[in-house]
């Protein structure tokens, strides 16, 4: 068989490149067909010249119009927009695609990748956040693959191989608690976006890495294992654990418990995602169980952490809920990146606009649209009332 052809979709953030760097690594088993960004023409440039990927997409036109101005066209195809984006998730001769875009622009590409039959690695978890139900239903009606890279449930999927899910007791998720677990509500009302961007544990992109100290990561993470183990929300739990070793566990109704242990490095989930079930040498450094000493911990505060207790609220309401609430969370997380709003507005915001949407049972793919866009167009008239106090 010949090396499996991979479209990333994000090439240029986090954890686009580290997957460029398992690529290279694996490049007797991986190839990358196609790479793309939003509007970072110079670092797409850089990694085409190493990959010599056959198809480039920048969301942006303007930044797609100056990608072409350098490079020539019989030698690659330039796409833009989302048409651009789908073009890439389905091309015929790609084997997986890597959707590691950040945000509600993943989920379109999400659903065609899975219709067309590919194996989706899928680091962006606001796709199963907001149309969970029809990302679900385009997997298991089709031939495609669904493998997640976020860490806590690529451990969850080791933990399930050889398991039904109907003998789970409980999902545990674990999280490093973020930069801000030993902090005062009066201290994070004033922690600024420099202080929130220092993750103690991971090297992340902004929006996650925010999202990781608000703790709204977790609970797009609870809505992420509902849709992919088929589990409740009610059988989720969270627990802090600094030490970010074990990345998840299952316990199943004999009170058997399995884990998932490795330092702390995204590699790992995308190399197992982009190569399963095969396993092969990775770059990440050995676990060293001795020089850690010991694995703690915590219950999660969600009296310091509002977010968690919105996104479980979202996840038990369901439907058109969660992407009401994810829509929020991006706007708000902009806002305090700018200076706009504090910390703890956040999840003040985020609730704002939650109370003001009546939710509806599985809304279909263009009613989902419509909400994420009225959801942001909400938060950003909030975030500007804010602004002005
Ligand atoms: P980054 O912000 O580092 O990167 C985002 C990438 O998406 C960039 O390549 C960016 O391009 C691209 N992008 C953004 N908008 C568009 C668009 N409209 N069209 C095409 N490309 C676009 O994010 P991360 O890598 O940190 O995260 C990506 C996803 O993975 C998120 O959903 C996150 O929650 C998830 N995840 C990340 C983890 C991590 O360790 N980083 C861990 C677990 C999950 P450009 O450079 O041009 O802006
Ligand atoms: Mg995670």
């Amino acid at each position: 068989m010949g090396r499996l052809k991979i479209a990333i979709l994000g090439s240029t953030g986090s954890i686009g490149r580290q997957a460029m760097e398992i690529a290279r690594m694996h490049s007797e088993e991986l190839e990358i067909y196609a790479l793309a960004a939003h509007s970072n023409v110079e670092a797409l440039i850089e990694q085409w010249r190493e990959c010599r990927a056959k198809h480039i997409c920048l969301y942006e036109a303007e930044a797609a119009k100056r990608l072409k101005a350098h490079l020539r066209p019989d030698e690659l195809k330039v796409h833009s927009g989302m048409d651009g984006l789908i073009e890439l998730a389905t091309l015929p001769e790609v084997d997986i695609v890597l959707n590691a875009v950040s945000g509600s622009i993943g989920l379109l590409p999400t659903l065609r990748a899975l219709e067309a039959g590919k194996r989706l690695a899928l680091a962006n978890k606001e796709a199963l956040v907001i149309g969970g139900h029809i990302v679900i239903d385009a997997w298991r009606k089709g031939s495609g693959e669904l493998i997640p890279v976020d860490s806590e449930h690529s451990a969850i999927f080791q933990c399930l191989l050889g398991e039904r899910s109907e003998n789970i007791k409980r999902i545990i998720l674990t999280a490093s608690g973020g930069p801000f677990r030993q902090k005062k509500i009066e201290e994070l009302k004033m922690v600024t976006p420099s202080e929130a961007l220092s993750h103690p544990t991971w090297r992340m992109g902004p929006k996650v890495t925010i999202d990781s100290a608000t703790l709204m990561n977790k609970g797009l993470e609870i809505i992420e294992a509902m849709w992919l183990f088929d589990t409740a929300p009610e059988k989720i739990e969270v627990l802090i654990h600094p030490q970010s070793i074990i990345h998840s566990l299952v316990e199943f109704v004999d009170g058997s418990m399995k884990a998932q242990l490795s330092l702390p490095d995204m590699r790992l989930p995308i190399q197992y995602a982009l190569l399963y079930p095969k396993r092969l040498p990775s770059p990440i450094s050995e676990c060293e169980l001795l020089s850690i000493g010991a694995l703690t911990f915590e219950p999660p505060d969600v009296s310091r952490f509002p977010c968690l207790r919105l996104a479980r609220e979202a996840a038990i309401v369901g439907g058109s809920m969660p992407a009401v609430m994810s829509a929020a969370d991006e706007i708000a997380v902009k806002a305090f990146l700018r200076g706009e709003i504090g910390f703890m507005d956040i999840p003040k915001l985020i609730e704002s606009v939650m109370e003001e949407h009546d939710a509806k049972p599985n809304p279909p793919l263009d009613e989902l649209l419509e909400v994420d866009e009225w959801a942001k167009r909400v938060a950003s008239e909030r975030v500007n009332l804010i602004g002005r106090k």
